[in-house]
């Protein structure tokens, strides 16, 4: 299984050096070196070997770690026998591909340059959610691919339960028609990317073992302790999609880090599920970058180094950080209406898997969709239907992970809150190490030893729900829009 392992790792490491080193004609070529690598992986997951000591196995003699290891390699060795290898490899290939021909198509703000592929890869999971399905919804078996679990039903509920309060809040900030604070500048990139390091440092990300590149969109790559790289972007107009774009991706790379190096490569040793991996992103940027505390600690390196800056004050900061205002762009948007934008493309995957909607047809449903959550129809393909790179990578069932990310994250803050009663201090000086240990030790350690929502639970102290997150949402808007 380490060798599965750290192939998995090689594979993972191809993906990065697409996104930031790979030259542009680089691209076919390495479509087909990925196909070729999760080829072999297809088959080593379902060596002969793997099944006769699966049966071998006294697992009544097993700890808790061996326990997870022989759930983790069943799991594995069940999903690959349930797919034709063909179907595996043309997916790598496809998406790949597809990645180019979607960045191409999101360009020229043309999505019907980039429709036919989406067609064939939308065929493709369709047949991909039909081989692993365990239920009536083959979608569910997308989900579970990575959020172990969890169903549509469930998500379904939660969903249900969060858009109401969350439409009701927005509309009600929106009615006060607050204008964006200025953020000013200029903000020299150079300047941008050295304070980003400094960030990403100070909140405990540890450049020993991981480094920090720009890429068109951030993203963390790399599963083993040792060498997990983050990536973010830059505006030379506005430093706080850098700099928090950053902070998402350390806390990520840092649960990654966190996890016990005694487990690494092994299937225990994996991240949970990618809805806990989100809960320490957002858990970063939101909980801890976006509260009041962190505005008064950030304030000072932001004046330091940028004399243009418009924000006077941590107070005027801590406003322009959290300016609640429905955007075209799911991650630009503000932590109210963000869980909207996931809902919209939920229900849209949902139907192009059950084959209700046709490709031809998704940038209509996309923009019919945005104005009954926002109210907003995108200009362009650009701002709407191609702006999210997750479908060219054949990743659906993917986003329903963003929100429950939001609302573990607002659960951990919580419980981390009540644990750590100098917290909000420590924060304001940028003491932030404390917070992290709490992490460390209540989540990112146990890498896949437990499922996922017993994790949360044991580090809460009872069920997750929705609340916490409505409840932080609207203080947060009770306090700057006195709605
Ligand atoms: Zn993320």
């Amino acid at each position: 299984m380490k060798k599965v392992g750290a192939l998995d790792q090689a594979l993972g490491l191809l993906g990065w050096d697409q996104h930031t080193m790979m030259p542009p004609r680089g691209a076919e070529a390495r479509a087909e070196e990925m196909a070729a690598l999760e080829g072999v992986l297809h088959d080593l997951r379902q060596d002969a070997h793997i099944e006769r000591w699966l049966v071998d196995i006294d697992t009544g003699r097993l700890d808790a770690v061996g326990a997870a290891n022989v759930r983790e390699t069943k799991r594995q060795l069940d999903r690959a026998r349930r797919q034709p290898a063909a179907l595996v490899t043309e997916l790598a290939r496809l998406t790949s591909i597809g990645q180019e021909t979607w960045a191409k198509a999101r360009r020229d703000k043309r999505f019907a340059d980039f429709a036919p592929t989406l067609e064939r890869i939308v065929a493709l999971k369709r047949e991909q959610a039909k081989c692993l399905a365990t239920t009536d919804t083959p979608y569910d078996a997308l989900i579970d691919t990575f959020e172990p679990g969890t169903t549509t039903r469930e998500v379904a509920d939660l969903f249900g339960r969060l858009r109401g309060p969350l439409a009701a809040l927005l509309a009600r900030v929106v009615e006060r028609k607050l204008e964006a604070p200025r953020l000013g500048g200029p903000f020299p990139a150079a300047t941008q990317m050295q304070l980003a390091r400094l960030l990403a440092e100070r909140v405990g990300y540890d450049f020993e073992r991981g480094r920090l590149d720009a890429s068109v969109h951030p993203f963390t790559s790399g599963g083993v302790p040792g060498d997990v790289r983050i990536t973010t972007r830059v505006d030379e107009n506005d430093p706080i999609n850098c700099l928090y774009s950053t902070l998402h991706e350390a806390g990520h790379a840092m649960y990654e880090q966190g996890i016990d190096g005694r487990l690494a490569l092994m299937p225990a040793g994996e991240s949970v599920s990618l809805g806990v991996h989100e809960s320490q992103s957002r858990l970063w940027e939101n909980q801890v970058g976006r509260s009041r505390a962190f505005a008064t600690f950030l304030h000072p390196l932001l004046s330091e180094r940028f004399a243009g800056l418009a924000a006077k004050s941590p107070d005027e900061l801590y406003r322009a950080v959290n300016h609640v205002q429905p955007s075209f762009i799911r991650t630009e948007s503000d932590e109210v209406s963000y869980n909207l934008h996931i809902i919209l493309r939920f229900e849209l995957e949902q139907e192009l898997i059950a084959d209700r909607l046709k490709v031809r047809d998704l940038e209509a449903a996309w923009n019919d969709g945005m104005r009954r959550q926002l109210g907003m129809v995108p200009p362009d393909a650009s701002l709407g239907v191609l702006q999210d790179v997750h479908w060219a990578s054949g990743a659906f069932g993917y986003f329903p992970t963003y929100t429950l990310g939001n609302v573990y994250a607002a659960e951990l803050f919580a419980a981390a809150r009540r644990d750590m009663p100098q917290l909000e201090g420590q924060i304001e000086r940028g003491e932030l190490a404390p917070l992290l240990a709490w992490l460390r030790d209540h989540v990112h350690r146990h890498g896949k030893v437990k499922p996922a929502r017993t994790l949360v639970r044991e580090a809460i102290g009872h069920e997750p729900t929705e609340q916490p997150l409505l409840a932080h949402l609207s203080a947060k808007c009770a306090e700057l829009y006195g709605v």
